[in-house]
């Protein structure tokens, strides 16, 4: 294919080539947005209102990229980031955006998917939820490990794109728990001779160390993901971990796999539970390595509370949760339903939502496992309607719903659905569809459950 040249003020602009430009705008991903003579330039760590100089780095015939050189003169959104690491880690994309230009960021992004996408003129749109204090929020983190260029042990996350390991052994989201744990396993490390896995020939032990807090009840699991079946010496990282406050769980997963996926199939508790419990409310849940677990313990409160709301339950109701989870949602809402139907497509989830049924006492939450476009129609036609639902709640992964499910919620003619999502582009896409087919968007709120991430949470209800 004939490489397209890229003209400004009469001449072909190259690699490397800087301009001085305004930052204009900031794309979904979080890059910012600028314009030579009309031709659109992404730039990441740039963020609107600033007077950046930028060097070009790739072009094509719609569009370019370029990287940020010096910011001339700031944004006044433009904050020192939290973290030092925080343009190199790819973990954050907006830590140099200020929190409060981040949540209007977040909830525009919302609003412009409804109307580019879902076709809405008019958005009942509410108040994103913001976090108070947007720092060492999340209550898991998988820590690759590795070794730099002279061998040494490091631990951290991945640059942006890649699996580069960005060395840093204190993060501004994670629990702070975890400043103290990675020394630890470092320094077991060090002191027994254990190797850190290479993906590059698929050699050497720990690939990552998992952790997970309990935000209520302060439990802390530690696991060790290895290319192996054992860790060696693994006595004696349970002994330096017990100084850890709150420690309950130790275990190694086994991944000997040559992926990217970072877990296995396979837990072995080295000491202790091998699950920590935590509340979201008044449900309690047990959480192993393996599940699924919203990282935003805060924030999850406050979208299961407006997912609540949006059902407007008065007790009389079937509830149907599709793509339940561990059935947090389920759970949250049993107390107020007069039944509640979950489906999970993950078998382990649906077990850890049963166990967590029974801890809680709720006897009127069923779960299926299977695909929801599957098991719902099933479900529906088998009881000649007697298991249809008034409200409908969905939280689909990132590629929305299916559409047959679509047309079985359609079918059902429920009374409300709740529409959670972590994707405002499916969301879209399907409250078109289920508008143009009878319902009614009423609410819309945005949640930030990834404060300095471009991901955003929205909850709808339709009529
Ligand atoms: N509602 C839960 C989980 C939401 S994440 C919570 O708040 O914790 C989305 C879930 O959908 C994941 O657990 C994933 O395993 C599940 N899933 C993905 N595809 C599915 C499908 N076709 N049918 C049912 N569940 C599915």
């Amino acid at each position: 294919m004939k490489k397209e040249t890229i003209m400004f003020e009469g001449k072909p602009v190259v690699k490397n080539q800087e301009f001085t430009v305004t930052i204009e705008g900031l794309t979904a991903e979080g890059a910012g947005v600028a314009k030579l003579d009309g031709y659109t330039l992404f730039v990441k760590d740039a963020i609107p209102g600033d007077v950046a100089r930028i060097a070009i780095t790739k072009t094509k015939k719609q569009y370019g990229f370029a990287r940020l050189v010096e910011v001339l003169e700031p944004s006044k959104d433009r904050v020192e980031p939290a973290c030092p690491v925080a343009k190199q880690c790819g973990g954050c994309q907006l830590q140099h955006l200020s929190y409060e230009a981040q949540l209007l960021y977040k909830q525009q992004k919302i609003a412009d998917c409804l109307t580019r996408i879902g076709g809405f003129s008019e958005i009942p749109m509410e108040e994103i939820m913001g976090m108070e204090e947007p720092y060492h929020y999340r209550n898991k983190a998988q820590y690759p490990v590795g070794v730099d260029k002279d061998g040494k042990l490091i631990t951290g996350f991945y640059a942006g794109r890649s699996h580069t390991i960005i060395d840093s052994s204190h993060c501004g989201i994670q629990a702070k728990v975890n400043d103290a744990i990675l020394p630890i396993v470092k320094a077991f490390m060090q002191e027994y001779g254990i190797s850190s896995y290479d993906e590059s020939n698929h050699k050497g032990l720990v690939r990552h160390i998992l952790t997970r807090v309990g935000y209520v009840t302060k439990e802390v699991m530690v696991c060790l993901v290895i290319n192996g079946n054992q860790l060696p010496q693994g006595e004696k990282l349970v002994e330096a971990l017990q100084q850890i406050p709150g420690i309950t769980s130790i275990t190694i997963n086994c991944n000997k796999e040559k992926t990217n996926r970072i877990l296995g199939d396979y837990c072995k508790t080295l000491w202790g539970q091998d699950y920590i419990t935590d509340y979201i409310g008044e449900c309690k849940y047990q959480i192993s390595p393996l599940s699924f677990y919203q990282v935003n313990p805060v924030q999850t409160k406050k979208l299961y509370e407006t997912a609540l709301e949006y059902a407007g339950l008065t007790g009389d109701e079937i509830v149907w949760d599709l793509y339940c989870g561990i059935g947090t949602i389920s759970l949250f809402l049993a107390q107020k339903a007069k039944q509640i139907y979950g489906v999970e497509i993950v078998p382990q989830a649906i077990a850890d939502a049963k166990e967590n049924a029974k801890i809680n006492g709720i006897t009127n939450a069923d779960f299926f496992v299977g695909a929801a476009e599957e098991v719902l129609p099933e479900k529906y036609q088998q009881s000649n309607g007697a298991m249809a639902a008034d409200v409908v709640v969905v939280d689909p992964p990132r590629k929305g719903c299916d559409q047959a499910l679509l047309e079985t919620v359609l079918k059902m003619a429920p009374q409300r659905i709740v529409y959670v999502s972590c994707d405002p582009a499916t969301l879209a896409r399907d409250l078109k569809y289920l508008c143009e087919n009878g319902y009614g968007l009423q609410r819309v709120r945005g949640c930030d459950m990834f404060a300095h991430s471009y991901h955003v949470e929205t909850v709808c209800l339709l009529k």
